[in-house]
């Protein structure tokens, strides 16, 4: 192996929080890093060793980038794929691997590839446009309500929207999408699996995620979740399933839905940190971050196990204020025990903008949840 008596570099594409978290394990181990990212004021600067300022849709950049590296690897989806393809035939390590991710990057090819493995999903069908979904609800092919998704791009919540009426319909954007058969939805969970050059995998318990009534984004990550032994077989069988049809490197975080009836579908997977995972830090015997850089690296992986029971909650801007951040009642919170504050280091603050994370660990989920609320209630992301 003999990582560690070689000068080889990782690169990541993307510099915000998830490439900073994944530098604190390069940091730990003393790993030679590299970042790209088109902002000057991204939050993973302070850490790298190189930091370099490009776009990372655009070919050249990203090759340039890619060909002084050892190792590559993403924090964000939106990258130039093709550029990863390429690097991979030159020799470059690439992780995930440009295949995957050009799946992933785009709805219809993602839903395309479950139907194929047999992964159970949710039904959908793609329209090249929004005037042929237009077309197709007027002549009673596809009935309300249903769920539009926009082919590419989506993030957070943006590319989706909950469709009930033919007044609902104009309010999508134009370009491909998917109309997908609306799940009753009786819990939405998560597995982050981690996978190995060589195929060894393991995954983390199932997390259980509770959403902002309005913002659509995660407002608190539960882990473990609150589910049957049954339920969290089921999710534990299907994420290794998509891990095993991806043949991924690196981490695969997989969203899952649980229906009224019990039935576990996937809804979408990211092949990188995610959100969901970062409860590891605080609460697991591995963080997600230093799983990926031991799978891209391709040392043994870490114990998935949690030491403590972990309640992730968002530091989303506050509505209505916008310019330099200020992290209000912080001092409070953290005079409570198990309360692990994370501030990703963004400037500025715009409404549900995230600018950082909190975790508390508790022997009792319980308790972590309760205290949870006391610090979402305490805190605020306010404007100076
Ligand atoms: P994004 O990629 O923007 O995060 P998702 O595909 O994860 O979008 O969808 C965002 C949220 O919308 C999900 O977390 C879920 O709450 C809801 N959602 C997505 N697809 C469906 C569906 N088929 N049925 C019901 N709700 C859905």
């Amino acid at each position: 192996m003999g990582f560690f008596s070689t000068s080889k570099t990782i690169g990541i594409l993307g510099g915000g929080q998830l490439g900073k978290m994944l530098l604190n394990t390069t940091r730990q181990w003393d790993i030679n890093t590299h970042v790209l990212d088109p902002s000057p004021e991204a939050p993973a600067r302070i850490a790298c060793n190189l930091f370099v300022q490009g776009d990372l849709m655009d070919y050249q950049t990203v090759m340039e980038f890619g060909k002084n590296v050892d190792v590559l690897t993403i924090e964000i989806e939106n990258v130039n794929s093709e550029a990863l393809i390429d690097l991979e035939k030159q020799g470059v390590q690439v992780y995930p691997q440009g295949r995957v991710l050009k799946i992933i990057q785009n709805k219809y090819r993602q839903k395309e590839f479950y139907k194929k493995n047999r992964i159970p999903t949710s039904g959908f069908e793609f329209f090249e446009s929004k005037e042929a979904l237009k077309d197709a609800v007027a002549r009673g092919f596809v009935s309300f309500p249903f769920v539009w998704k926009s082919e590419s791009m989506g993030y957070d919540g943006y590319g989706v929207k909950m469709i009930r009426s033919n007044q609902d319909l104009e309010t999508i954007s134009e370009g491909g999408c998917l109309a997908e058969d609306l799940v009753t939805i009786h819990k939405e969970i998560g597995v982050i699996v981690c996978r190995r050059p060589s195929g060894e995998t393991v995954s983390y318990p199932s997390v259980e995620m509770e959403f902002h009534p309005t913002a659509n984004q995660v407002e608190y990550v539960l882990s473990p979740a609150r589910i049957s032994n049954q339920i969290e077989k089921k999710a534990q069988e299907i994420a290794r399933q998509v891990s095993e049809a991806f043949q991924h490197v690196g981490l695969l975080a997989v969203e899952l839905f649980v229906t009224k009836e019990g039935d576990v579908w996937v809804n979408e997977v990211a092949p990188r940190p995610h959100n969901s995972g970062h409860f590891s830090i605080e609460a697991s015997y591995t963080s997600q971050f230093e799983q990926h850089i031991r799978a891209l690296l391709d040392l043994p992986l870490g114990s998935t196990q949690n030491k403590v029971s972990g309640v992730m909650v968002n530091l989303v801007g506050s509505e209505n204020h916008q310019g330099p951040v200020r992290y209000k009642n912080i001092e409070h919170i953290m005079a409570i025990e198990g309360v692990n504050p994370h501030i990703y280091g963004k400037k500025e603050t715009r409404p549900f903008r995230k600018m950082g994370h909190i975790t508390i660990v508790n022997e009792s989920l319980e308790i972590a949840r309760q205290i949870a609320e006391q610090v979402k209630e305490t805190i605020e992301v306010i404007s100076q």
